[in-house]
Parts: C-alpha cells; structure tokens; sequence
C-alpha cells in the first residue's frame, strides 16, 4: 500500500535535512521552483482534487485561487503574502499533525515552500498547539537546517523566490484553531474568529492575502509535485482523491492511526486496523471525524470514509478520527463530556455559544446525574436549533450540537430512561464520565 504521507516519519528521530534528501525530500519543492510556474503548480493542485484535511474538505486549489496575484512591478502588489499552516490540533480524538508534525518536520518546511511559491507568499508561520512541545523543537531544528542549506530565506536555491517560516506556538485555546481566530492570535489579539466574507485568502494576517492550511493537506504537496495529479487521484478508489490518515480511540484494541487510501470502510478501519473492539465490549455508535461531527451507528459501518458518502449517512468525515462508543459507555455522559468541552471553549462572542454550550451542560448534567425532567428533551432540541449554522459566528457551537443531536435522534431511549429511572445504569463502568 502507498503511504506517502507517513512513510518518512520517524517518531524517536525524524530525518535530519541531509538524510530527508537522500529518501527523495525536496524533489517535489525543487521541480516546483525550477520546472513550474506558480499558475502551473496551482493547476496541479486543482487537477489533484486536493480537498482540506483539517475537517471541512474546502477544495485546497480554489481556496489558492482566490489569492491576489500581481506582476513583480505592480505598485498595488502588498508588502506582504501569508502562508499559515494550521497545526493547531485540538479536535478530541485527533492526533494525526503531531504524528507528521513530530515525526516528520521537513515534510510540512517542503510543503510550505511548495505552497507558498504558488501564492507568492514571502512569510509563512506554522500556527502549533501550545501543547506540542516535542513537535515545536523539532520543526526548528528542520527550520534552522533549512535555512543553513538555502531551502529557506532569500532566493532559494538559486531562485527569484524568497520565503522565510516562523514557529509559533499558540497561547492554547480550541478557538484558535479556526482560521480567523487563529489569525487574531497571530496579531496578538483576543482569538475570536471574524466574520466571512472576507475570506482571508483576501484580507487576512494585519489585512494582508493570507492562506491556512491544514498540516496534513499541506504534506500532501511535496507528493502531488513529485507524482502528478492522475497518480494522487488514482490513490483513492472513489471521487476524493489521496490518501487519509485515519485514527481510531474509545474500547478498541489496538487504539492509533493508519494512513489508507481516502474512502477506506469505516469496517476496515475499526476491525482491520484497530483489531475491533476490546474484549466484552460491544459497538454502539461512532463519531466519525472528531467531537464536532453527528453519531453514526454499526449499520453504517460499510460507508467510505470520505467526505460525500459521510455526508450522505448523516455524519462529516470531520478530522478521521473515530471516537469509538461502545455497550458498557453511557451516551448522555459521553455528550455531556464533550459539550463540556465545548462550553469550556467558547470564545464568548456571540449568544447562542456563549449561553448555549453552558445550558446544555447544564441540562445534560441533571439528566445523567437522574435529576432529569421530561420537558429538558425539549429544551435540549431546542438548544440544538439555537446554535445551529447560521446563528452563529463561526462553527464551534453548530460543531457541538452535532454530537447532541444524533445521539438525542439514535439514543433517545436512554435519555428517557435516566429521566424515567431517576439514574444512569451505566454507573459502575462509565470511563468518559470519570474522564
Ligand atoms: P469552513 O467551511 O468555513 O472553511 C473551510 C476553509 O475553506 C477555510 O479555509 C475557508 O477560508 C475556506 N472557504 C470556505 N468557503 C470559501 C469560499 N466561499 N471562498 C473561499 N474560501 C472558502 O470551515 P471552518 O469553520 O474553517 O472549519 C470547520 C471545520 O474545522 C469543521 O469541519 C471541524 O471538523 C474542523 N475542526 C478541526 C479541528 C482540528 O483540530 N483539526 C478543530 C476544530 C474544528
């Protein structure tokens, strides 16, 4: 199987520069700058069907397009052009960027250049989760090679192309994994998101063009470049093109992450390569890409895992990352746990987030602690409708209603019983909940 993606890393000692080399590194980056234009690489990437990694599936060379671009005489051409890559990884049950981010730190420094010639971005930062210390270390360490060998900084490798990259490490919030609020951060801000349009592709780091990317779409370029279009396309078995690293986590045995080609069952990834679920446990439901995507349940476990064949069963591929739900875990503490996540947070902005989240924990609480009333199931469809798409100012609180509201549709039958019992039967052995 190809796995282009992992197939470099090393977690105890990534590749050093010269030895990211000798293993093909900085081939595609080199055919970029020396054998294409910025268009042609562009076209490349569209060609590819390159779709976003981090969770939404936004077309990655439309997103490039909408980028201004001007000749080198241009006086309106801005100081200014902003590469970010979004290595914020804070979804619950994704951990597929560390795993690039410690484990092969020269990938996502290709990458980068790769995407920032076909912008004309002359700054990149990689935008990292406080947390991801080891990854931080790392991605300097290849920064400063990068720069000693000329593949960083002012005319590399002999070219007009000049780009520099920064690390910097987030203060630490959810939020600032969304694209404007990690751009607020950025400038020093309070990380609340903006408002879209515009998108920062137009007006974005100090209202400057600036793209985000995600980590894992980034590391797919080095490779696409190298291998063409039809090759990454012809990865997948279906429409979406590549591969995918997909995890897996909850009451399986063999919990991780696996890079497969995109569309891979849900079946496969959960048995083949996650060996099942662990002894005397039962598959109940799944979240299919992280906290922020709706339940789905064993009848769907035949669906690829890409993003329409998600979509078209009721869920979002999300970030890949299956959070497992097994027969001995209470689903009303396993939603609770996650919205209060979510309502820990909320950046406050706006309304629906900022007193939604909270009130459903609220009422999430009373119905698993047993103090649950009838009527709470209707404020708690409510709440669902409150902070759905469009009530709100960025997609955190929609992303926390997903997992509430396909639980309240698929197990409805044990929020009515904690509510009619007057008790969580599942008491003696609720993991999430002690969590
Ligand atoms: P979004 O759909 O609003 O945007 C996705 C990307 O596409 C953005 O970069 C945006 O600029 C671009 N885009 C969207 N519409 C566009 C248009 N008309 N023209 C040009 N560009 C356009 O989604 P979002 O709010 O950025 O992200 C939400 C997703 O993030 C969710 O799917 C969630 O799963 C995921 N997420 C991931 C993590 C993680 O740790 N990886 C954490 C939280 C959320």
């Amino acid at each position: 199987m190809i796995r282009p993606l992992t197939q470099l890393v090393n977690l105890q000692s990534p590749l050093s520069l010269n030895d990211y080399i000798s293993e093909g590194g900085y081939q595609g980056a080199s055919k970029a700058l020396h054998d294409y234009s910025p268009k042609q690489v562009l076209d490349l990437v569209g060609d590819s069907g390159l779709k976003g990694r981090g969770g939404a599936g936004f077309p990655t060379g439309m997103k490039w397009s909408c980028v201004p671009m001007f000749e080198a005489d241009d006086d309106n051409a801005p100081a200014f052009k902003y590469l970010v890559a979004n290595a914020d990884e804070m979804e619950p049950g994704t951990f597929k960027d560390r795993y690039l981010l410690e484990g092969a730190p020269h990938q996502l420094v290709e990458a980068m250049i790769i995407a920032a010639y076909t912008i004309a971005a002359n700054r990149g930062y990689i935008f990292l989760r406080g947390e991801y210390h080891l990854a931080g270390k790392r991605l300097q360490q290849a920064i400063n090679e990068a720069y000693q060998q000329n593949w960083l900084g002012k005319n590399i490798q002999g070219t007009n192309f000049s780009f520099d990259l920064y690390v910097h490490t987030s203060a630490g919030r959810y939020i600032c994994g969304e694209e404007t609020a990690l751009i607020n951060a950025l400038e020093g801000r309070r990380a609340n998101p903006r408002a879209k349009p515009p998108f920062p592709q137009i007006s974005g780091l100090f209202g400057q063009p600036t793209v985000v990317n995600n980590v894992e779409t980034l590391c797919n370029l080095p490779h696409i470049v190298k291998q063409g279009a039809d090759w990454f396309k012809a990865l997948s078995p279906n429409s979406d093109s590549g591969t995918k690293i997909y995890a897996a986590c909850g009451r399986v045995k063999s919990p991780g992450l696996w890079e497969l080609p995109m569309g891979t069952t849900i079946r496969e990834i959960l048995y083949q390569h996650a060996g099942g679920m662990a002894g005397g446990f039962k598959l109940r439901g799944l979240l299919p890409g992280g906290a922020s995507t709706d339940f789905l349940l064993p009848e769907h476990l035949d669906t690829p895992m890409d993003f329409d064949s998600i979509a078209k069963v009721g869920s979002r591929l999300g970030t890949g990352g299956l959070i497992v739900l097994d027969d001995k875990n209470c689903p009303v503490a396993m939603v609770l746990n996650l919205m209060r996540f979510f309502a820990q947070e909320s950046c406050g902005f706006c309304t629906p987030c900022r007193d939604g989240t909270p009130w459903a924990v609220e009422v999430l609480t009373r119905i698993e602690q047993g103090t649950g009333r009838k009527e709470d199931l209707d404020t708690l469809y409510n709440l669902c409708d409150f902070m759905w798409l469009g009530k709100t100012h960025c997609a955190l609180a929609p992303g926390a209603v997903e997992p509430l509201k396909s639980a309240l549709r698929y197990f409805s039958d044990e929020f009515e019983q904690h509510i009619d019992n007057g008790c969580c039967s599942y008491q003696q052995d609720n993991i999430v909940n002690k969590s």
